[in-house]
């Protein structure tokens, strides 16, 4: 369950400009596909198109076999985890910012996903920003540690599709690498579409995707790639 096929994708936001000219891909159920290339290359086009946030306009985007088209928003969003490049969090705790798309996930299940996360000794603040009633302030939290709530929020709605958008900014060592760690258990078993920006970070994907002017100059395996020059 969860097999993604983009079959002759053509897109252009502007009709004189192709932005996709002719992508196709598969990320086969549980696998992990990562695509890289250049900034501009239409690897974020990739993921909006997923979405439908807008429509191919040749070729198709399927999930299980079923043209994405066909899909009403609810139940795509609900096929769909998504992992932004930059979290934005709402006006409320830590907590309810997690349980955002599970309203109904027990406070329990809510702290595991956290602990994963390796958040949860602060989810009962508020974000940056925001205040109580009682007027007691926003906590301030680093690029890495809005990412961690949004892994938690991902973890909770347990989604069979995870989208990942990699970070373009510099990390720390560390951070990084807590953050690769709780990647690695939210998209073990799920089919996996990473947007990654460094290809030191998708060693073991099965599957990646060199995008270059809205075409795939080269795919493969890590070490394949690498022969490759
Ligand atoms: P599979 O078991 O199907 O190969 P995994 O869930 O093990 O898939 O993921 C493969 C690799 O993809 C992981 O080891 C991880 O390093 C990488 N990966 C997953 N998400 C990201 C991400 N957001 N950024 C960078 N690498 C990622
Ligand atoms: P990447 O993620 O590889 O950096 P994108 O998919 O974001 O690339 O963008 C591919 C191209 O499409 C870029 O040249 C970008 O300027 C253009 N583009 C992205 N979004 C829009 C938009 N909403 N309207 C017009 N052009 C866009």
């Amino acid at each position: 369950e969860g097999t993604v096929i983009f079959d002759n994708v053509h897109f252009a936001y502007d009709a004189n400009r192709p932005i996709l000219k002719g992508v196709s891909f598969e990320v086969p159920a549980g696998k992990t596909v990562a695509i890289v290339g250049p900034s501009g290359a239409g690897k974020s086009t990739i993921s909006r198109l997923l979405f439908r946030f807008y429509d191919v306009q040749g070729g198709s985007v399927k999930i299980d076999g079923q043209d994405v088209r066909d899909v009403t928003q609810s139940s795509l969003r609900s096929a769909i985890g998504m992992v932004p490049q930059d979290t934005v969090l709402f006006n409320d705790t830590i907590s309810y910012n997690i349980r955002y798309g599970r309203v109904d996930a027990s406070e329990a299940d809510v702290q595991r996903a956290a602990e994963l996360a390796q958040i949860g000794s602060f989810i009962e603040r508020l974000p940056e920003g925001y205040k109580t009633m009682v007027g007691e302030r926003g906590l301030k939290l680093s690029g890495g540690e809005k990412q961690r709530v949004a892994i938690a929020r991902t973890i909770l709605k347990a989604p069979p599709i995870l989208m990942l958008d990699e970070a373009t900014s510099a990390l720390d060592t560390q951070t990084e690498q807590e953050i690769q760690s709780a990647l690695d258990l939210v998209s073990q078993g799920r089919t996996t579409l990473v947007i990654a920006h460094r290809l030191s970070t998708v060693i073991s994907a099965d599957e990646i995707i060199v995008l270059q002017d809205g075409q795939i100059a080269e795919r493969g395996r890590h070490v394949d790639l690498l022969d490759a020059g």
